[in-house]
């Protein structure tokens, strides 16, 4: 025999303690779709867009590491060949694709959303100077 219908009832809720809801409507940060997130932070609404999104990402990462690197490791060379001016080329380069084939849609996730998710890069690093 079915339960009865409760009206009001509440919603699902994961085990961990965590009070979002399991299944809610969400857009897809690839396609724009809107879509029901069975899984909480899952982001996209199928395999493929997953992905896309992440292949973009690789694909752009790839691009913007060693240039970051050396700008960030290599300064007089950073400053010669202007990378600061390059990435910066890049990343206009990124936003005009992303407006063209994503209409608009920013191709990155929200920065507090990264932060949180990686609590190292905000840890004050504690290391003691040599005195020479
Ligand atoms: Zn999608």
């Amino acid at each position: 025999m079915n339960a009865p219908l409760r009206l009001n009832a509440p919603t699902p809720v994961a085990q961990d303690g965590d009070t979002a809801p399991l299944r809610s409507e969400r857009t897809c940060l690839e396609c724009g779709q809107p879509y029901g997130a069975a899984v909480r932070h899952s982001g996209f609404c199928s395999t493929a867009c997953r992905q896309a999104w992440n292949n973009r990402r690789l694909q752009r990462g790839a691009e913007v590491y060693d240039l970051f690197m050396a700008f960030r490791f290599h300064r007089p060379l950073a400053r010669a060949l202007k990378l600061l001016s390059a990435l910066n080329r890049l990343a206009s380069l990124y936003r005009d694709e992303d407006r063209h084939k994503r209409a608009g849609r920013p191709s990155w996730r929200a920065t507090d959303v990264v932060l949180a998710s990686r609590p190292y890069l905000r840890a004050v690093r504690m290391t003691q100077r040599r005195r020479t």
